[in-house]
């Protein structure tokens, strides 16, 4: 089974083709990096990023 990474929020998503975080249809299967964002209020990765919630995220989305 292939995940997929939003091409919006970057969330990586491992069922459906509809992003569970901001409902963005385009999921991509071209992503490369990944970051678990354990604590997103005391980190810098997901400051950068611009991500307020927990969870897994692809660094880079094509
Ligand atoms: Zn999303």
């Amino acid at each position: 089974m292939s995940e997929k990474a939003c091409t919006k929020c970057h969330l990586i998503v491992n069922k459906g083709n509809i992003c569970p975080r901001c409902k963005t249809p385009t999921l991509s299967d071209d992503f490369s990096g990944m970051v678990i964002i354990f604590d997103p209020e005391d980190s810098a990765i997901a400051k950068a990023m611009n991500i307020k919630e927990k969870g897994r995220y692809a660094l880079k989305v094509r």
